[in-house]
């Protein structure tokens, strides 16, 4: 089906292009199977492997271009919002709109790398296996897939689709980020040739384009060089390569914000590449975008709250509290509505998702408060209400 886009303006048009049979964050290799091989009338399919859990791998390549794009997602299973957004740039790329794009590339895209992580919502593969630490050993059928499909289309552009926890903020601004970039280093000195010089000009467009709907919100991935992992060694392959790691947006739990951001930033690049309109871009563009801080932010941050010991004794601190993570930090339900205290203390360098002001409220404590508890306090207020921690969400 050819489906129209009225408007150019690709934010805008995004909804005929938004994958609507899949819209939760969690879903299945089986309830994404179908929705995936629908392409298979516009795309070629090609069968690339059996991942190490037995699932096929497909591979789908729309284009008669001669510059060739890859582009790959959900190498960590927990990181279904990337395979999302691809799944919206696969149905751009068969509207009409796309067909100009199409004269220009050659796309191939490699959907959902690890369905059994997916299924199991954890990082690995069925052996183990950190895909994107393995493009040197390539124990893993996975990457051998991705190795071999590389190799196979030597493409002058990748995409490496990720998601990252919802804890990382932006500096100096401190704003959760919702979707983050990173032109890989190919050496652990951080040169920069015109391969990977293209891919910090194709960010710096993007990041332009979208800044608009994410103001703050957009940070640059850390740049520590990996020799292990794939975006690093394919800039060293000669691919100009685009880290992309869809991110999170407040209350927003399947993330659709960071999924929409996402496609449309890569569509933004797909359609630079194309054009090579980025080539002008200034590199100072790329380096000013703010760094992506990990673990810098609280779901809620209660500041300044009157806190009651049991002794009497009373003082003022800012309160960090996180949705509970189970103990294997990979294999968490990321549903749970349990809360725990993660900071204590002068929060004011943290950013909070959501913030409660407790100048005019108490904690009151039957014993000292330690980092991991669970946060089932009641608050008193000023005015005599009583309130639990679920109620300030
Ligand atoms: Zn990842």
């Amino acid at each position: 089906m050819v489906m129209q886009c009225k408007s150019s303006n690709i934010w805008d048009s995004y909804n005929n292009f938004f994958e609507s049979e899949l819209v939760k964050r969690r879903f299945s290799y089986d309830e994404f199977l179908p929705v995936m091989r629908r392409h298979k009338t516009r795309f070629a399919e090609r069968i690339e492997g059996l991942s190490s859990a037995g699932h096929s791998i497909y591979s789908y390549t729309i284009g008669s271009g001669k510059t060739t794009v890859l582009l790959w997602s959900q190498m960590h299973g927990n990181e279904p919002v990337s395979t999302l957004a691809l799944l919206d740039v696969m149905n751009y790329l068969e509207t009409v709109t796309a067909l100009p794009l199409l004269k220009s590339l050659t796309v191939c895209a490699l959907p959902m790398l690890n369905p059994f992580g997916n299924d199991k919502f954890c990082r690995r593969n069925a052996m183990g296996i950190d895909l994107n630490r393995d493009v040197l050993a390539l124990s893993a059928p996975e990457s051998r897939i991705l190795k071999k499909l590389h190799g196979d289309i030597a493409p002058s552009f990748g995409f490496n689709l990720h998601d990252q926890e919802q804890y990382y903020t932006t500096l100096p601004d401190r704003k959760q980020t919702m979707i983050s970039f990173l032109a890989p280093k190919y050496n652990a000195e951080g040169d920069v040739n015109d391969i990977r010089k293209a891919s910090m000009q194709l960010i710096a467009s993007a990041a332009d384009y979208i800044r608009p709907y994410a103001d703050g919100c957009i940070g640059k991935y850390s740049d520590s060089f990996m020799p292990n992992a794939f975006g690093d060694n394919m800039m060293l392959w000669g691919t100009s390569t685009i880290l992309v790691e869809c991110g999170a947006s407040g209350d927003d739990i399947d993330r659709k914000l960071p999924r929409k951001a996402a496609a449309v930033a890569i569509i933004k690049m797909l359609k630079s590449i194309a054009s090579k309109d980025y080539s002008d871009t200034d590199l100072s563009l790329y380096n000013d975008i703010p760094n992506n801080i990990r673990d810098n932010t609280f779901d809620l941050i209660i500041t300044g709250i009157n806190i009651q010991m049991p002794s009497g004794r009373s003082f003022r601190a800012d309160v960090g509290i996180r949705r509970y993570k189970g103990g294997d930090i990979e294999d968490f339900a990321d549903y749970s509505s349990v809360y725990r205290v993660e900071g204590f203390g002068d929060l004011s360098q943290f950013g909070g998702i959501k913030f409660f002001n407790g100048a005019e409220a108490s904690l009151l404590l039957n014993k000292e408060i330690k980092i991991g508890d669970t946060a089932d306090y009641t608050i008193l207020l000023n005015n005599g209400t009583q309130m639990s921690i679920n109620q300030l969400y």
